[in-house]
């Protein structure tokens, strides 16, 4: 089987309902790129990838395109043996800008899993479950609102919560915690400053909320600085956007920086890499999440899928934009968030296959 055809196709998608506060700021509508590999068997394999706007990580939309577009000529009538062949062929295309391969990666197992009747789950080692954790994001708010809003969605079924801190006075961040713990008495929480605290507010928050269990992710900017507060800390870290590859990954392991991570599926380029990342955790014992910064189905449907390949004891949950972009590209297999947990598509591949017309016509097609 061999790669005939690539399309790359640019898709909108809105941020509905609330605003989606952190302490970089509220994206209003999301530009994502979703790619369709098409084999010389006439097979379709569908990715995407979609930066959470341009200050959030090294990743932004035209960037995701740009690469895209150099990459995919050297793509065409290549043979498709496997996955991680398809991902030395991308870096040897080009250096860099794992979040752009990561769809290629995604669409590349949605090609083969179809091809060979598989799920994608299972070309990954195999689930260990139907239907995976999700967890919900308590964006920046006032106190009363975000331990309003923390306590109608244990009410609906969520397990986790992560409650969102950092770009506004640290006494107000204390009051948040507190509140959401004592409106939910939650046993998953999580405190996520994406990378906005100053070491001496981290060491505040740790020694003034000693009495709330819960796990610190990324509170500061670099691992230097979380590195440099780390033994005097209680609560556990988390790495989310320090984890920036499998390099990154295995230097903070070394470093005995921190007790877990958020992953993102597109930041570590791709499945196969976010594959080898699980096994590295589950080697050491460290749990983690299974996301991405924003999506459609297709990113939602890869991120459940390598999910329910972790082990349980160490899956953190996955958390989907889905509740706020409220359109989905497959009107027959949706990927939803229901009662806080999320069922891992049945299908081959993906389980997902975009309706006609639902990412609107290629921007840029390669044969
Ligand atoms: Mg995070």
């Amino acid at each position: 089987m061999r790669i005939a055809e690539i399309h790359l196709y640019q898709v909108d998608l809105p941020s509905n309902g609330p605003a989606y506060r952190m302490s970089e700021g509220a994206p209003t509508a999301l530009d994502s790129t979703v790619v369709q590999v098409v084999s010389d068997t006439g097979l379709s394999g569908w990715g995407e990838t979609c930066p959470i706007g341009p200050t959030h990580a090294p990743a932004h939309a035209l960037g995701a395109r740009a690469a895209l577009t150099q990459m995919a000529p050297g793509l065409i009538g290549r043979t498709v043996t496997g996955p991680a062949a398809v991902r030395r062929a991308l870096h040897g295309l080009l250096h860099g800008h794992d979040y752009a391969k990561a769809a290629i990666d995604i669409a590349v197992h949605d090609l083969l899993g179809k091809a060979h009747g598989l799920r994608v789950c299972d070309m990954l080692g195999g689930a260990t479950t139907d239907r995976v954790d999700s967890y919900w994001s308590l964006t920046l708010d006032d106190p009363d609102e975000t331990a309003r809003v923390a306590a109608q969605k244990i009410a609906e079924g969520y397990p986790r919560l992560q409650v969102k801190i950092g770009g506004r006075p640290v006494e107000i961040d204390i009051e948040v915690i507190r509140k959401v713990w004592e409106a939910t008495g939650c046993p998953r929480l999580v405190v996520d400053a994406n990378r906005a605290l100053l070491t001496r507010d981290v060491l505040r928050i740790d020694r003034e909320c000693a009495d709330i269990p819960f796990v610190f992710e990324q509170p500061c900017h670099t691992v230097e600085e979380i590195a440099a507060i780390r033994a005097q800390l209680d609560h556990p870290v988390y790495l989310d956007e320090s984890a920036e590859g499998l390099g990154e990954v295995l230097r903070a392991i070394s470093l005995g920086v921190c007790d877990g991570f958020g992953l993102k599926v597109t930041r570590l380029g791709g499945l196969g890499t976010m594959a080898t990342v699980r096994d590295v955790c589950e080697a050491r014992s460290l749990p983690h999440t299974c996301d991405d910064s924003w999506g459609g189905d297709l990113i939602a449907a890869a991120c459940v899928h390598v999910a329910a390949t972790v082990h349980p004891r160490l899956l953190e949950g996955v958390w989907l934009a889905e509740p706020y972009v409220g359109l989905h590209y497959d009107s027959a297999n949706p990927v939803r968030v229901e009662g806080g947990r999320i069922r891992v598509p049945t299908g081959p591949g993906l389980g997902v296959v975009p309706d006609d017309g639902a990412v609107g016509d290629p921007v840029a097609s390669f044969a």
